[in-house]
């Protein structure tokens, strides 16, 4: 890439004038660039505002049971091949005492969507066990997809502090190639419930996959701005990786080397952190899928949360969302261990027994 290309980057960084266009120039920068300008930039802003600490979120995969089918998703409830688990609430309690005793401070329970009266039930007074087990030192993150303002409400009430909906794509026609036409797969209703979550306290949470199929820089960009519009407090966003058994793996002819996917997601989150300076963002799983290392590198790039899986391991082969997905017999502890080595030998430190909340939502309390 040209000097005055490199010349251009660098002006937009430090004017933060993010227009799409300026945007896709940025994106657009050849990976060795990226890593000369836009990775300095990202990890200086990331420590003067967050800080070098790594948070831990305890991942608990709740069920694969999921009403929605998704295009992209491994567990769309129309892949018939999979078996279909709950996790009993005595084992996301082993999993949740795991993660206090070991000073994770905070978990994140996540399942496949499902809207009904039994379910907020379920999980409200999973809740409030958590919260009794744990007297109320451990936060709790939620990614039960899309509800009603009441069922986020009670969820709040029982206990939940932060919720993640990742919205995709913002765009709508996009967002129309890759989920099923029809009222379960609305993408104003998914923005809604964005709105729904910070109407009712939350730290809000949103993210995009990178590089599916049809999806432009433009779109990224705009994705970026969409986030940014939105006013999320946390991010989690990772490269796409297609999964054998879903619609959207008949287009894989389509998509980027693995490789350059991961290059791109590395770009964007270091932008989203040069807009979003104060917000938590996480170091995708996915991106584990396609470097060993992939989440402590992205740290370098504005990351500053892990989420260390704590489902049983019996269940994890059942959680595959795409495929090669990463860890899938590793135990607990194990886990813990060689991320903690990772996240140091990558210069940063884990804050245990601190909750690392979002900064960005902190300051607008
Ligand atoms: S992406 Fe979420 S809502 Fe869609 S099929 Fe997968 S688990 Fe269900």
């Amino acid at each position: 890439m040209s000097n005055e290309f490199n010349v251009e980057a660098k002006e937009i960084i430090q004017t933060e004038n993010w227009t799409p266009e300026n945007i896709i120039k940025l994106l657009s920068l050849p990976m060795e660039d990226a890593r000369e300008i836009l990775y300095p930039a990202a990890k200086e802003i990331k420590e003067k505002f967050v800080g070098k600490k790594v948070y831990f979120r305890g991942l608990v995969e709740l069920s694969n049971i999921c009403a929605k089918d998704c295009y992209y998703c491994g567990i769309r409830k129309g892949n018939s091949k999979l078996e279909r688990y709950t996790i009993a609430d005595e084992d996301v309690l082993a999993a949740v005492k795991f993660a206090h005793q070991n000073n994770y401070a905070s978990v994140v329970i996540q399942a496949g969507e499902i809207a009904s009266p039994a379910f907020t039930q379920k999980i409200e007074e999973l809740l409030k066990k958590i919260h009794a087990e744990t007297k109320g030192q451990l936060h709790v993150t939620l990614s039960l997809g899309e509800q009603s303002l009441e069922t986020y409400q009670r969820w709040f009430d029982a206990g939940a502090h932060r919720y993640l909906l990742r919205i995709e794509t913002s765009n709508k026609e996009l967002y129309k190639t890759i989920h099923p036409q029809d009222d379960t797969h609305n993408f104003d209703r998914r923005v809604e419930c964005l709105h729904f979550l910070k109407k009712v306290g939350y730290q809000m949470g949103s993210g995009i996959m990178v590089g599916f199929p049809g999806q432009s820089l433009e779109d990224i960009a705009n994705d970026i701005l969409f986030l940014q519009k939105i006013d999320i407090d946390m991010c989690g966003l990772g490269p796409y990786i297609e999964h054998e058994d879903t619609p959207l793996f008949e287009r894989r002819t389509e998509l980027l080397p693995l490789q350059e996917r991961f290059d791109l997601t590395l770009k964007t989150i270091a932008i989203l952190r040069l807009m979003m300076k104060d917000i938590n963002i996480a170091s995708a799983t996915a991106l584990q899928a396609i470097d060993p290392a992939g989440r402590e590198k992205a740290l370098g790039w504005g990351t500053n949360v892990i989420m260390p899986n704590l489902t049983p391991t019996e269940f994890r082969e059942g959680y595959k969302l795409y495929d090669n997905k990463p860890c899938l017999d590793e135990d607990r502890t194990k886990c813990q261990k060689c991320l903690e080595g990772r996240i140091v030998m990558y210069g940063h430190e884990v804050g245990y027994g601190e909750w690392g909340d979002s900064q960005h939502y902190k300051k607008k309390r």
